[in-house]
C-alpha cells in the first residue's frame, strides 16, 4: 500500500519521529522546515553556555531521511489553509491529502510589557548561538568602560529550559572571566521566578537539591519574585525593584505556533489545536496535530504539557495511525508514557525522577546523558551514535 500525499510541517522532535517511522514502513512523505537541519532543543542551553560547539547538537535531515520518497524542503510555513488542504510556504504553496503538524511553540510573554523587545530567547539553534554570542560580547566589553551591569545575567523562568540553563551559564563564568580578565566576584547570575519555588515538576526534595546545588556555583535565585516591565538593559519587579543588566533572557513559558490559530482551528489558551484521542484535530479528520502544538487532554483530565518526549511518542503513533487510516485499519489512542524529567545543572550534576525513582548529583546527570544516547540511537542507529556521541564531551 503507498500512502495518499503526506505533509509533514517541522522538524522538531515530533515531526522527525514521524518521519522516521514512516521511513521505515517505506512510506513517502513530504517534510517542510525552516533548516535542513534537525536540531537538539533539549541540549539548547549546553552550546548557549559553552559546554560544547553548535555544530554538535544538529543532524542534517538527509543524514536521517535516506529514502529517495522522503522529500525534504526547505522552507518557512507562512499559512495554513486547511479548508483547501494546502501550507503556504516561502518557496510556493503545497497541497496534501494527509497533514502532520509539528511547528512547535513560541515565548510566551504573558503581556508583560517590554519582554519581548528587550529580552532574548532559546528555542532554536540560532537563539541559543545569540545567546552564546551577546554573553561573550558583553562580557568581552567590560574593559573598555567598567560597567559592571555587563557582568549582570538575568534569566526570567525557574522551568527546565531557566534552570538548566542557569546550570550551564554558571559553569561558564569562571572560563569568561579568565579568558577576558575579568573580576569574577562581579560576576552575577541571577534566576528571577514568580512562582514560589523552580522546578515545580519536580518533588520538595529534588527542588531542595536542585536549589543548594545551583547556589553553590553562584546562581542567585530568587522565586516568588515576579517581572512587571523589561526596559532595555533593565528589569523592574512587582516589588517595585529595578535590577539594571545587559543580558536578559527569557524563558518563562511557552505557547503554540502562531499559524495554529491564524488557521481557525479549535485551541486552548495557550493557542494549541484540540485533537482527539488519536491526535487527530478535532475540526479537519485529515490533518493531525503534535508535540507542543497540540492540545491533548491526558487520561487525568489536564492537557499535556509540552515536552520532547511527548512530541516524540505523538510523532511515531502519527506515522502508524496514517498508516492505518489509509489501509482500512483501526487508529490507535495515544497514551503518554511518562519516562519522567532530568534537568542538568551543568555537565556533571543533575536532578529529576525516572519512572519515579528519584537521581541527584552524577548519577541524575549520567541518566541524562543515556537519554542522548538513546535519542541519537532512535534518530540514525549506530552510525550516528558513533558520529555524535564523543562530540558532547565537555570541551577540553
Ligand atoms: C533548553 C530546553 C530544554 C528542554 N529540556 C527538555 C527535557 O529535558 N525533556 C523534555 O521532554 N522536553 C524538554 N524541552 C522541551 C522540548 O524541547 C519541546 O517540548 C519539544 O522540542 C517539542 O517538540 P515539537 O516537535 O513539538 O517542536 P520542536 O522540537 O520545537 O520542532 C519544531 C520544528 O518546526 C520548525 N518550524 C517552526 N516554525 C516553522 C515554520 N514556520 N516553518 C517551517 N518550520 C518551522 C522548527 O525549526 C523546528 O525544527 C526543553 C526545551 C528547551 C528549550
Amino acid at each position: 500500500m503507498v500512502m495518499a500525499k503526506t505533509v509533514i510541517l517541522g522538524a522538531g522532535y515530533g515531526g522527525m519521529a514521524t518521519a522516521v517511522a514512516l521511513e521505515k514502513s517505506h512510506q513517502p512523505f513530504t517534510i517542510i522546515n525552516k533548516h535542513e537541519y534537525h536540531y537538539f532543543t533539549t541540549l539548547l542551553h549546553e552550546p548557549a553556555g559553552g559546554r560544547n560547539q553548535f555544530e554538535n547538537y544538529s543532524v542534517p535531515l538527509r543524514d536521517v531521511l535516506h529514502r529517495a520518497e522522503s522529500e525534504i524542503l526547505v522552507a518557512s510555513v507562512n499559512a495554513l489553509r486547511p479548508q483547501e488542504n494546502k501550507v503556504v510556504t516561502d518557496s510556493g504553496e503545497v497541497d496534501y491529502e494527509y497533514l502532520v503538524i509539528a511547528l512547535g511553540n513560541a515565548p510566551e510573554y504573558f503581556g508583560i510589557p517590554g519582554m519581548q523587545d528587550n529580552a532574548l530567547v532559546l528555542r532554536s539553534l540560532d537563539t541559543a548561538r545569540q545567546v552564546h554570542e551577546h554573553i561573550e560580547n558583553t562580557f568581552k566589553s567590560w574593559q573598555e568602560d567598567h560597567d559592571d551591569t555587563r557582568l549582570r545575567i538575568l534569566v526570567g523562568g525557574a522551568g527546565l529550559t531557566g534552570i538548566e540553563l542557569c546550570g550551564e551559564l554558571a559553569e561558564w563564568m569562571p572560563e569568561l572571566a579568565a579568558d577576558y580578565n575579568l573580576p569574577l566576584e562581579k560576576i552575577e547570575l541571577i534566576n528571577l521566578e514568580a512562582a514560589p519555588s523552580i522546578l515545580p515538576m519536580l518533588d520538595e526534595g529534588l527542588r531542595e537539591e536542585a536549589r543548594r546545588v545551583l547556589e553553590s556555583k553562584g546562581v542567585q535565585l530568587r522565586t516568588g519574585t515576579a517581572i512587571t516591565k523589561v526596559n532595555p538593559n533593565q528589569v523592574e519587579l512587582k516589588t517595585g525593584e529595578t535590577i539594571d543588566a545587559k543580558t536578559i533572557i527569557w524563558t518563562g513559558g511557552v505557547r503554540a505556533n502562531p499559524l495554529i490559530k491564524e488557521a481557525g482551528f479549535e485551541v486552548d489558551p495557550k493557542g494549541r489545536a484540540k485533537v482527539n484521542e488519536f491526535c487527530q484535530s478535532v475540526d479537519y479528520e485529515n490533518v493531525f496535530v503534535i508535540g507542543d502544538s497540540a492540545w491533548f487532554t491526558g487520561e487525568d483530565g489536564k492537557p499535556l504539557p509540552p515536552t520532547g518526549q511527548a512530541a516524540e511518542q505523538m510523532g511515531s503513533l502519527v506515522a502508524d495511525n496514517l498508516i492505518a487510516l489509509q489501509n482500512g485499519g483501526s487508529m490507535q489512542a495515544f497514551h503518554f508514557n511518562n519516562r519522567g524529567t532530568l534537568a542538568s545543572l551543568g555537565a556533571e550534576v543533575g536532578v529529576g525522577s525516572v519512572k519515579g525513582i528519584p537521581a541527584k548529583g552524577v548519577s541524575a546527570a549520567l541518566l541524562k546523558e543515556a537519554t542522548k544516547v538513546k535519542y541519537l540511537w532512535h534518530l540514525g542507529g549506530l552510525r550516528m551514535l558513533s558520529e555524535k556521541r564523543g562530540q558532547f564531551k565537555r570541551k577540553g
